[in-house]
């Protein structure tokens, strides 16, 4: 990767899933890119490195794909690595309950009928319980981005009380849902939030969970640095933009964090909503919209890697159901999933999100507790030794989406005339996600390109719902548009 500075046509901060998809983009195109990466290891959120002591490629913490994830999959496809991601095949989702197991299918049936049979099946809830979700299923089968604005204000846990929702299912399904996917309790979700992406749940007519058969980084960081350098372009390591130089009310450089200073003719700032704000001098941090960067708080994660001394299971991934005395929700089985490790014993990776309650642990806390609760769903793993333990504590997995963040988030072209921004957390319409944040990034993209006259599509938008769901979805749609043009 490059030293030096240059004169490039963009400049990109962060060298992220964000950034790196719209270097990509904008290399392929032909424009000169110079990326900033403050740390001294792209991929942000999605890194990996060697452990120094088993000498395996582990990442910052578990993720999955979704099969639905067009953009994030498309860039892999770009790559030629989307054949390294190994997919869930028998079911879509392992839930357990102490040592209760529910095993989610997708039937096939229109949606949202797909998801009723494992629903039905599912012994410890009652069909009060069950049936307790008709209304807001009816709302989330309505769903548009006009209601998700409505309801962006309330939070999730006072939509499903309104609805009329069973304590019991919001326990079993609503607040584990919503932990592991949104990553903030119920309590702290905006309603408008939550309800998109349950639509898209019982909207889709067939989606597979999918996990990286290598470090997550390995999928897109060798071939995307290719790629950039192909396009003359260039990569600064270790190299933090402290600030943003302003002219005339217009981006006109940055102040590097060695003093220098870069002129671009465009600039694409792809990092998270703080360190963004710290960028902007303090008359421009202080004002709408800019100010309101700081009200995105981070849900910070907990990801643990422990290294059995023998095959614990033949599963990749399982969940809990989400119980206040658990502190692990996913755990990933690593010697089912890494490309050639099937013959190795098990490697049990884990998350516990929005980790502020296990804060106050040691790792030895936390490597314990972790054992045992691997040990609820694995029984043998009670008398397994564990020959190595990994604890990372990860200040940010994604900024919490808090009743009222979703009007927050920032347009591609934001109010600064010459910046554009990107990463998970902008407008995407999509959850902060790997999916969003290269979303994201290809939207930056396409702006510039469309700058310089140039109308080419990098983005795939979200495909339309299946089924009864859709036609319901897209009738309702029709009579808001002629609501609104009558
Ligand atoms: C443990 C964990 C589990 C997750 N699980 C999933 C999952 O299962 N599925 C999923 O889709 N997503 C998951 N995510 C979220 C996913 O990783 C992120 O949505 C995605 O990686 C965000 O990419 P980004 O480019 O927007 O931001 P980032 O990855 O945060 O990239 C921003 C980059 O900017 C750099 N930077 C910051 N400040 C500066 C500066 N001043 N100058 C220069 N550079 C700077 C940072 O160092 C960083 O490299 C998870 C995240 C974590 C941490």
């Amino acid at each position: 990767m490059s030293e030096g500075s240059s004169s490039p046509d963009v400049a990109i901060i962060g060298g992220g899933l964000a950034g790196l998809a719209c270097a990509v983009a904008l290399s392929e195109s032909g424009f000169s890119i110079a990326l900033y990466e403050a740390s001294s290891r792209l991929a942000g959120r999605a890194q990996s490195w060697t452990d120094s002591v088993s000498g395996d490629c582990i990442d910052l913490g578990p993720h999955i794909f979704l099969s639905e994830y067009r953009n994030a999959l498309s860039f892999l496809q770009r790559l030629n690595t989307r054949h390294r991601v190994s997919w869930e095949t028998d079911r879509l989702i392992r839930l357990r309950e102490g040592a209760h197991i529910t095993d989610m299918f997708l039937q096939r049936l229109p949606p949202p009928l797909h998801l009723a049979t494992s629903m039905a099946r599912v012994k410890t809830l009652s069909w009060h319980d069950k049936l307790s979700n008709r209304r807001i299923l009816q709302l989330a089968m309505r769903v548009d981005e006009q209601l998700i604005h409505e309801l962006d204000g309330m939070s999730a846990m006072d939509l499903l009380r309104q609805c009329g929702v069973s304590k019991r299912f919001i326990q079993w399904f609503w607040s584990t849902a919503c932990l592991t996917v949104m990553n903030v309790p119920l309590e702290q979700c905006s309603a408008g939030a939550l309800l998109r992406v349950f639509a898209q749940l019982i909207g889709r007519r067939r989606y597979r969970i999918g996990f990286a058969a290598c470090g997550l980084a390995e999928l897109f960081v060798p071939e995307a640095v290719k790629r950039i350098e192909q396009g003359a372009g260039r990569i600064y390591l270790g190299a933090p933009v402290r600030q943003f130089l302003i002219r005339d009310s217009t981006l006109d450089g940055l102040l590097l964090g060695d003093g220098s200073h870069v002129r671009a003719r465009h600039y694409v700032c792809a990092v998270p909503p703080r360190e963004l704000h710290s960028m902007l001098p303090e008359h421009v941090g202080a004002i709408h919209p800019f100010k309101e960067l700081l009200s995105f708080e981070p849900s910070p994660y907990i990801s643990t890697y422990l290294w059995f001394d023998r095959k614990l299971t033949d599963e990749k991934f399982w969940a809990f159901i989400n119980d206040a005395s658990h502190l692990n929700s996913d755990f990933y089985d690593l010697s089912n999933i890494r490309e050639g490790w099937q013959a190795r014993p098990s490697l049990i990776a884990s998350n516990i999100i929005f980790s502020h309650r296990s804060h106050s642990l040691s790792d030895e806390q936390i490597v314990r507790q972790t054992h045992e609760e691997i040990s609820v769903a694995l029984p043998t793993a009670r008398n397994a030794m564990i020959a190595h333990a990994v604890v990372n504590r990860i200040p940010l997995a994604i900024p919490c989406p808090k009743p009222g963040t979703e009007a927050k988030r920032m347009p591609t072209v934001t109010a600064l005339a010459g910046l554009l921004v990107a990463g998970d957390w902008t407008r995407t319409h999509l959850p902060a996600c790997m999916e969003s944040a290269v979303y994201s990034g290809w939207s930056a993209a396409e702006v510039i390109l469309r700058a310089r006259g140039r109308d080419e599509e990098w983005t795939l938008p979200v495909k339309r719902l299946d089924g009864f769901v859709g036609v319901i979805n897209r009738v309702n749609r029709r009579r808001a548009f002629e609501g609104k043009t009558a």
